[in-house]
């Protein structure tokens, strides 16, 4: 069978390379110049310290399987570093306390008050999923969470994880990513984080293992219409067309400070809108010569996209340096990201579509679809790989 596969985001590049693995013929067709999608390296600028900035940081989980599977696909294991969870979180005093999967961390977790935490572990080890139409800060109050809780402990992660806040958030979204990734196996929570420039280590990647395995592939070629492709059947990987759903963005800023400031790989600031912050150089293992090289990522944070970059460096360093300490900015580079992710609120997965469209041999694929995931790179690689199952299965079915 021909395949054309359109769009390569990692759902794109995960169908296409289970399809060629398949033994079938698949060319693939992206818009941009460049593979990876969602996941990409800002073009480099005179000036960038090394490696130059991605368009965003972006953390996998040690539940997302098929992420992993991917990376290990196109050769890419090597490119990440996992560590077990324990999330440093600094408050608005300077104090840290971390994050971790365990009771005893919960418990020791002194941005809250004492019965605070423990209602948080009473909580946690009565999870149950009911039914709900709310939003998942309705849910968490509902379960005897204060809305001091909900900021200082439950919107750390659950906001960049579904790039919402807690409060915006369906319940059914906040309570699948809390079993899945805190109450399944210990490792299951672990951070993955990318050591390597996220167009070398996805993009550039696939599209050398799909061209090893015998896929074609056309960068800068925008498909219109699909019906103008000469194949047996087609992939769609591309983000919603005239849906009702809505996006929410992330910014992300990078700073080159004079000082170190941050004494950890990561951490979270609470009451701030730099709301992670990564030591970029230590993470890739390219320390500057001097000073600290971090990124911050605001996510669900629409009010920052309308700000212009002078203003969003000013607001963003200025709240670093006064929570970390003072430093001068050497360099800087924003990427503004408003359809970062589909914005999972309660009632929307209502319009995310599965697979199936109203042509038999072609199939819909992309994080933003009915995955059974939030929108991930995780929901991105098993969309595609349920996409090339789809077609693969229709093709024996013919044939039998
Ligand atoms: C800044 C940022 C940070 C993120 N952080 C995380 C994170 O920490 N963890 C996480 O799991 N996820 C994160 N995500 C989300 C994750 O990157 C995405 O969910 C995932 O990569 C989407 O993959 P996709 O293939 O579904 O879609 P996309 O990556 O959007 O791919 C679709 C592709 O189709 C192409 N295309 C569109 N129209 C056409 C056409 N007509 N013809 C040809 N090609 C076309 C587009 O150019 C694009 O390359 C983040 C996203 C962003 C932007």
């Amino acid at each position: 069978m021909r395949v054309a596969v359109v769009g390569g985001g990692l759902a794109g590049l995960s169908a296409a390379l289970d399809l060629v693995d398949a033994g079938h013929g698949v060319m693939l067709y992206e818009a941009r110049p460049t593979l990876g999608g969602a996941v990409q390296t800002l073009p480099r600028r005179d000036g960038d310290p090394e490696p130059p900035p991605d368009n965003g940081q972006h953390i996998a989980l040690g539940c997302f399987t098929e992420y992993l599977r991917f990376l290990e696909r196109i050769g890419q294991s090597g490119s990440v570093r996992r560590v077990p969870l324990k999330l440093p979180v600094i408050d608005e005093q300077g104090r840290t306390a971390a994050i971790g999967p365990s009771a005893r961390a919960l418990l020791r977790y002194r941005h809250l008050s004492p019965g605070e935490r423990l209602r948080l572990l009473k909580a946690l080890l009565h999870w149950d999923d009911r039914p709900h139409g709310v939003t998942f800060g309705e849910e968490l109050r509902a379960r005897g969470q204060s809305s001091r809780a909900v900021d200082r402990f439950w919107d750390v992660f659950i906001r960049p994880a579904l790039n919402l806040r807690a409060d915006e958030a369906s319940a059914e979204a906040g309570l699948f990513t809390v079993r899945t990734a805190l109450l399944g196996e210990r490792s299951d929570s672990d951070l993955v984080l990318p050591t390597r420039p996220l167009g070398e280590m996805h993009g550039d990647a696939a599209g050398r293992a799909l061209e090893a395995a015998g896929a074609t592939i056309e960068t800068g070629a925008r498909v219109d219409d699909p019906d103008s492709l000469d194949a047996d059947a087609v992939v769609l990987a591309t983000p919603p067309a005239d849906s009702d759903l809505e996006y929410s963005p992330i910014v992300s800023v990078h700073l080159w400070f004079d000082r170190a400031l941050l004494t950890t790989p990561f951490a979270a600031l609470l009451g701030s809108d730099a709301h992670w912050v990564f030591d970029r150089g230590e993470l890739t293992g390219h320390r500057p010569e001097r000073g600290q090289y971090l990124t911050v990522v605001s996510s669900g944070a629409p009010e920052l996209l309308e700000l212009r970059g002078k203003d969003l460096v000013e607001r963003i360093a200025g709240q670093v340096t006064e929570r970390l300490g003072g430093s001068e900015l050497l360099w800087s580079r924003v990427s503004r990201e408003p359809h970062a992710t589909i914005a999972v609120r309660p009632g929307s997965d209502a319009h995310r579509p599965g697979l199936e469209t109203d042509r038999p041999n072609v199939v819909r694929a992309g994080a933003w679809t009915a995955t059974g995931w939030p929108p991930t790179m995780e929901g991105a690689v098993r969309s595609g790989r349920a996409a090339a199952k789809a077609l693969t299965r229709a093709r024996e079915g013919v044939a039998a």
